[in-house]
C-alpha cells in the first residue's frame, strides 16, 4: 500500500499534514478490512450488471474503480506514474488521484472528505462521496442504496424528436426537440472541418432521420445523425458560413436544446433596409428627357432659319416613344410644348418625379461651320476650351430667365465644385455618357467628339445620373438637314434607348 501527499499550493502545509495523519490512521493496516459486496443493477430490467467487492476502512466503504467502470460500461484507465485512475466519460473525464481527496470532473476540481487509495494495483474510492461527485457527469441516472448494498443504473432513452433550423435576423437558430430534458453537462458542441457537432450524452438517435429536419436557413446545408456509442448521439450540421459566436440553451419543458449561431455574414436590419433603398434607387423605372430650350429661348439657330428648340423637342418625343415601346420604362419630359422653362426648374421637375436618369437633349453650334457630329457631356470641370464654350452657351440661357441671381455669384469653378459635391452620381453619369457615345457613334456617319465634361447649369441639382447630349451641329449644313429628318430622330432615340438598356442591366444586376 502506498500513501503519498500531493502538493497543493492553495492549502497550508499544516492542514495537509493534519489530513495526511487522519488518512494514515484510517488506513492503518489493522483497520483495513474486506468489505461487503455491492451489486450494480439495471433499474428497468432488474438484472445485475456488476459486483463490487468493497474495502472497509474505519467507517468508510471504498469501491474498486476498475470493476465499477466495467459494470457501467465506461472505459477506465490507470496512469501509474501519476497515480491516477481515469474514468473515461466522453468530454467529462473523471480523474481520481490516489491519496488525494481532489477529483477532477471534466474541467472542474471537486473534493471528497477523504482520499482514494491504491491496494494491490487497484484504485479504490470512498463510495458515498465518490458516487455523489461524479453523478452529474454520468450519461445515466445513478442511485446508491447503501442499506441494500445496491447501485441502481437508470439508462435514459433520451430521443431526438425533431430538428428545426431557422435564419433569424441576428443569425441562425437550431432547435433540437428531445423526449426528455438533457443535463447541460451532457451536451457537447464542437466544430471540425466546417461541421458543427452536438454530442448528446445519454441521447439516442433511434428512428430519427436527418431528412426529417426542417430547414429554413442559408447557414446550414446538411444534417447528419449518428449513434457514436451506446450512450452518445451525435448530430452534425454542415456550416456554409463561419460561425463567429454560439450560444446554447437547455430548456427543460418542453425538453429542447437551442443553439444560436452568429455568423460573419450577419447583416443588421438597418443595413438590409439601406440595401433595399439602394436597390430601389437604382431601379431604372423613370427616365427624364429634357428637350433643351423652348419658348422665348430658341437655342442655337441654323443658317436656314431652323431653331434648336424645335429639333430637341422632336428628338425628345421620339426618344420617349421608343423607350416606352422597347423598354417599357416610363418617360417624363420636362416640356412637351414650345414653352420656356428655367434651367433650374428642369432638374427640380426630374427630382420631384423621382427620375432615375436625366438626359438633356441639345443641338450644337460652332463658328467653325465644318464641325459635325455628337458630343456627350457629363458634369465636371471643363478640360478643353471647346467644352467650356459649349457649357457657356448652354448656360447663357439664363439671360432669358426672370432672375439669374441663383448663379450670379458663382465662378465657374465654384459652381462645378458645388454641383459635384451635391451630385453623388458623377461616376454613373460618366459611365452612361460613355455608353451613349458608343451607341451614337455606331449609328452616325460623323464620329462626333466623344465624351466631355463641363459645367452645365441644367445638370446641376439633379439627384440622379445625368448627361447632356449635343446630338449634332445645327451650325453645319449637313447636320442641320439631318436634324430635320425623322430618320435621325429615330437613330438618336435608338442610341439612347439601347444605352439605357445596358446601363439598367449593369446597375440593376449589380445589386
Ligand atoms: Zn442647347
Amino acid at each position: 500500500m502506498t500513501i503519498r501527499m500531493q502538493r497543493l499550493t492553495d492549502r497550508s502545509k499544516r492542514e495537509h499534514l493534519l489530513r495526511w495523519l487522519t488518512i494514515a490512521l484510517l488506513l492503518a493496516p489493522a483497520t483495513l478490512l474486506q468489505g461487503r459486496e455491492i451489486v450494480i443493477k439495471d433499474r428497468q430490467s432488474g438484472a445485475a450488471i456488476g459486483h463490487l467487492s468493497t474495502i472497509q476502512a474505519g467507517r468508510y466503504e471504498f469501491i474498486p474503480l476498475s470493476a465499477f467502470a466495467e459494470a457501467i460500461k465506461i472505459p477506465g484507465a490507470i496512469n501509474s506514474s501519476r497515480k491516477q485512475f481515469i474514468l473515461q466519460i466522453p468530454h467529462n473525464p473523471v480523474v481520481v488521484h490516489a491519496i488525494n481527496p481532489f477529483v477532477r470532473v471534466g474541467t472542474e476540481w471537486r473534493q471528497m472528505p477523504i482520499a482514494a487509495l491504491i491496494l494491490d494495483g487497484e484504485y479504490y474510492a470512498p463510495a458515498v462521496y465518490f458516487l455523489d461527485i461524479i453523478r452529474d457527469a454520468l450519461p445515466f441516472r445513478l442511485d446508491y442504496l447503501s442499506g441494500e448494498a445496491t447501485i441502481l443504473i437508470t439508462r435514459s432513452r433520451m430521443g431526438v424528436g425533431g430538428i428545426q433550423i431557422d435564419d433569424m435576423q441576428n443569425g441562425t437558430l437550431i432547435r433540437i426537440a428531445l423526449s426528455q430534458p438533457i443535463n447541460a453537462s451532457n451536451l457537447f458542441l464542437s466544430e471540425t472541418n466546417g461541421w458543427l457537432y452536438a454530442d448528446l450524452y445519454g441521447g439516442n438517435i433511434g428512428d430519427f432521420r436527418a431528412d426529417a429536419a426542417r430547414k429554413n436557413t442559408r447557414t446550414i446545408d446538411r444534417i447528419s445523425t449518428i449513434q457514436l456509442s451506446r450512450d452518445t448521439a451525435r448530430l452534425g450540421f454542415r456550416l456554409l458560413k463561419k460561425v463567429k459566436e454560439r450560444e446554447v440553451k437547455v430548456i427543460a419543458s418542453p425538453p429542447e436544446i437551442q443553439i444560436s449561431l452568429r455568423t460573419h455574414e450577419e447583416v443588421p436590419a438597418a443595413l438590409l433596409d439601406e440595401l433595399e433603398r439602394e436597390r430601389e434607387k437604382w431601379k431604372i423605372d423613370l427616365i427624364v428627357i429634357d428637350p433643351g430650350h423652348g419658348g422665348r429661348d430658341p437655342g442655337a439657330l441654323g443658317s436656314s432659319g431652323t431653331r434648336e428648340k424645335d429639333f430637341t423637342l422632336k428628338i425628345a418625343r421620339e426618344i420617349k416613344r421608343i423607350i416606352e415601346r422597347d423598354l417599357k420604362i416610363r418617360v417624363l419630359m420636362t416640356r412637351d410644348s414650345d414653352k420656356f422653362i428655367p434651367l433650374v426648374d428642369r432638374g427640380k421637375i426630374a427630382n420631384r418625379a423621382g427620375g432615375k436618369l436625366f438626359i438633356s437633349i441639345h443641338a450644337d453650334s460652332n463658328p467653325k461651320k465644318g464641325l459635325r457630329g455628337h458630343t456627350v457631356y457629363f458634369m465636371g470641370p471643363a478640360k478643353t476650351e471647346e467644352a467650356r464654350r459649349v457649357a457657356q452657351f448652354e448656360n447663357s440661357v439664363i439671360k432669358f430667365e426672370d432672375s439669374n441671381s441663383k448663379y450670379a455669384n458663382l465662378s465657374e469653378t465654384a459652381f462645378i465644385l458645388a454641383a459635384n459635391a451635391q451630385n453623388s452620381y458623377n461616376k454613373e453619369s460618366e459611365e452612361f455618357a460613355a455608353i451613349l457615345d458608343r451607341e451614337m457613334r455606331s449609328r452616325q456617319q460623323a464620329d462626333g467628339f466623344g465624351v466631355r465634361q463641363a459645367g452645365f447649369y441644367v445638370l446641376h441639382g439633379t439627384s440622379m445620373p445625368n448627361i447632356l447630349l449635343e446630338t449634332a451641329f445645327i451650325s453645319n449644313a449637313s447636320d442641320e438637314k439631318l436634324l430635320g429628318t425623322r430618320g435621325f430622330h429615330m437613330n438618336v432615340a435608338e442610341a439612347v434607348c439601347e444605352s439605357i438598356r445596358q446601363f439598367r442591366d449593369h446597375y440593376e444586376n449589380a445589386l
